[in-house]
């Protein structure tokens, strides 16, 4: 029944509405806690190089796993960090965690691979982040070149210093790429003024290869694009062996996926540092 007192401006009560604000509170509240409880862990997701099968690199990905409510997705918490700043403190430690670990396995004797670290827009336009990023390299002790920060192309949009941020960090060594590339409707021409080293292929288009003669084209289309202007291309969300045969019939550099690993726990990571990914490149 509709509420008198709850009635808007247009005359109608929605009680969803209350319920999504309070939701959104006590996330809030939550995520205030959850640096100091601990509450955070990082996973890795490898990514192989199609021509050799060999682990390449990883990427951290980000989990929020609440005693009470559990694991809660980066798609749910990390677009209320960045509206609430929280965004720093969590990226800073995520950055953190994820170039020790990549540094402890190099310890390990373990093959150098490159981590992946997804920097949101709010974090990428701090004034200080590149001597964020180097003071964390430092302390860690990670060669840059075995760091890659993920950004998005609203970063590109959003941020007035974004180029000399962006070269300041190409020139202490560290790799650039473009996350979700092909969904952030941005012109093209930043390809040539950035100096980015690895485009990623959305999952969405991936994911249609086979669905959509659309996507196959647009996949393909991306691949020569990056070759032409000399980038590396991964492409993630790969998922099953026909989908990685096309990409490796189109060139594709590498690939990420369900197909050889969810994100998983550092520790799991040890058997897929041995392992030749892909039986006949
Ligand atoms: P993303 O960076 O594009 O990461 C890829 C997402 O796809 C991850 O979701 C990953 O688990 C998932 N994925 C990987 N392979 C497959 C596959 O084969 N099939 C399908 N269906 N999904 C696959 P996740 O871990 O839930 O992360 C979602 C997004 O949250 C990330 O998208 C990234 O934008 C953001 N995120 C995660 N961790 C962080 C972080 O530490 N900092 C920031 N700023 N953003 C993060
Ligand atoms: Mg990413
Ligand atoms: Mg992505
Ligand atoms: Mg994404």
């Amino acid at each position: 029944r509709v509420k008198e007192q709850g009635k808007n401006d247009f005359g109608f009560y929605a009680p969803e509405m209350d319920e999504e604000i309070s939701k959104k509170m006590t996330l809030e509240i939550g995520l205030r806690k959850a640096l100091q409880n601990n509450e955070f862990t990082v996973l890795y997701q490898p990514q192989i190089n199609i021509d050799t099968g060999k682990l390449i690199g990883v990427e951290a990905l980000t989990r929020w796993i609440h005693p009470e409510w559990g694991t809660i997705s980066p798609a749910e918490f990390i677009p209320l960090a960045e509206e609430t700043g929280l965004i720093l403190p969590i990226g800073e430690w995520v950055l953190y965690e994820a170039c020790a670990q990549n540094k402890a396995w190099q310890n390990e004797g373990h093959s150098p691979v490159r981590m992946a670290v997804n920097i949101s827009s709010r974090q990428f336009q701090q004034l200080n982040f590149v001597d964020t990023v180097r003071d964390i390299l430092q302390k860690t002790g990670l060669a840059p070149m075995y760091l890659e920060l993920e950004l998005t192309e609203s970063i590109i949009q959003d941020s007035l210093h974004a180029i000399s941020t962006m070269h300041t960090l190409k020139e202490m060594g560290v790799h650039l790429s473009i996350d979700d590339f092909g969904t952030g409707y941005s012109s093209l021409s930043y390809l040539k003024t950035f100096p980015i080293d690895t485009l990623k292929i959305d999952q969405a288009f991936t994911r249609n290869i086979f669905i959509d003669q659309k996507d196959a084209s647009l996949v393909s289309t991306i691949i020569n694009m990056a070759h032409n202007l000399e980038l590396k291309v991964i492409a993630e969300g790969v998922e099953t062996s026909e989908q990685l045969h096309f990409l490796q019939q189109k060139r594709c550099n590498e690939a990420q996926g369900y197909f050889f690993s969810r994100p998983i726990p550092a520790e799991e990571m040890n058997s897929f540092f041995q392992q030749q990914m892909i039986a006949n490149p």
